[in-house]
């Protein structure tokens, strides 16, 4: 069953049906014309609390359209992962509508792919690469993301000419936090067996969270959880009440690879969990409050963030048993972009511990932006779907 055929949808006059990325534009265009500034980021490292804190707004940019890739190409490797190509062609094609309205850009050494491609457009925007340690569990690590941290502040203090304060940041820590804590009670209808949310609604939701600041998404999200929780009284399933459940982890996927979650529901399963950086992880871990060093605290959350250019990326194990536990998924799918090493070496181990030890049917997806392999998932969703039947 379609549920928003039958259910109140959870954006209705607001926004007339227009798709999520138009609407982040739209509220982004606004922040422009009240004179806000605007920060593009990439990745899920960049510290969102210190640009709140500083008055900028946060826009993520374009990476997920395999219609840049073929200009991409031009330049860059074939054999590159389709997330860094797509969001080099939307740059080289003027096509991202995010970064035209962007007035600096943040960005992160994580993958090679990744830190090579920001070199080719650093001349395009005032740019800041953060240095970002990839072994999280050494001692120094923490006090190394602290410093890159404050340079980012002092970049964007420079570029945008202004200055914030502890206090300023504490507050955007706090908003930050409220902000999960909503995201996560609308993850908890998802939670439910049946859930009465679908992964087109989550992605709805967390489009439009990526922009907004908590204070401005509060009233949204206490709208939604409320039609939410009535969908619950009213015993609505989204999908078929015994459909099987499935959680996707791996490489953030949105737009042409959200493939992978249309045919995971087109083949009778439900998506209940999305671990990755287009889903649930910006909300997992909240921020420490009140340490007297709001710097450190974000720094502290963002080197948490289980990314797999991390080693040991052990944090992603813990986190999907943490999920595994409040989802009760039957099946797990890790999508893994083409050439992306660092995911799809991780899969082993992901696999190991999806089957081992949740003893739960396991499916490694490599894929890139086209749809050329869209009848070969099918196929192989289909029989990981049968299996959680039997
Ligand atoms: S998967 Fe890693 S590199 Fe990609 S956006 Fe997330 S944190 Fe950044
Ligand atoms: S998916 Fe992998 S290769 Fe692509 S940008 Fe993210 S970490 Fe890099």
């Amino acid at each position: 069953m379609d549920i928003r055929a039958t259910v109140e949808p959870l954006f209705n006059d607001e926004y007339k049906g227009e798709p999520p990325s138009k609407r982040l534009l739209g509220y982004l265009q606004t922040q422009r014309e009240k004179g806000r500034k605007i920060v593009g980021i990439y990745c899920g490292y960049a510290p969102m609390e210190l640009i709140r804190a500083l008055d900028l707004v946060p826009a993520t940019l374009c990476a997920f359209s395999n219609a840049t890739i073929e200009a991409a190409e031009a330049v860059l490797p074939a054999n590159l992962c389709p997330l860094i190509k797509s969001s080099y062609g939307f740059i080289i094609k003027d096509a991202c509508p995010f970064f035209a309205i962007s007035d600096a850009v943040i960005a992160e050494t994580t993958c090679d792919g990744k830190k090579k491609m920001f070199e080719l457009i650093a001349e395009r925007r005032p740019m800041h690469v953060m240095d970002l340690p990839q072994l999280p569990d050494e001692p120094e690590a923490l006090d190394n993301w602290t410093v890159m941290i404050r340079k980012l502040q002092r970049f964007l203090e420079s570029t945008f000419d202004r200055t914030t304060t502890d206090a300023e940041m504490e507050g955007a820590i706090r908003d930050a936090n409220a902000k999960s804590r909503l995201m996560n009670r609308v993850f908890d209808y998802a939670a439910l067996n049946p859930p009465v949310i679908g992964w087109e609604e989550l992605y709805d939701v967390l489009f439009l969270a990526q922009g907004a600041s908590g204070a401005e998404m509060a009233p949204i999200l206490e709208g939604i959880l409320a039609k939410l929780e009535k969908r619950k009284q009213g015993g609505y399933a989204h999908g078929a009440v015994d459909a099987p459940r499935v959680m996707v982890t791996g490489c953030p996927i949105a737009g042409d690879s959200a493939k992978v979650l249309s045919i995971i529901e087109e083949a009778g399963g439900v998506v209940v969990a999305i671990d990755s950086c287009s889903g649930m992880k910006p909300y997992a871990t909240p921020i420490e409050e009140r340490t007297g060093d709001p710097v450190r605290a974000m720094a502290a959350k963002y080197l948490k963030v289980p990314c797999s250019c991390m080693t040991p990326n052990s944090r992603r194990l813990t986190e999907m048993d943490r999920l595994t536990e409040k989802f009760r998924p039957d099946a797990v799918v890790d999508v893994v972009l083409q050439a992306c090493h660092s995911y799809n070496i991780e899969s082993y181990k992901v696999g190991e511990s999806v089957q081992k030890k949740q003893g739960l049917p396991f499916l490694k997806i490599v894929t890139d932006y086209s749809q050329n392999d869209v009848g070969q998932i099918r196929t192989r969703v289909e029989a990981m779907l049968e299996m959680c039947r039997r």
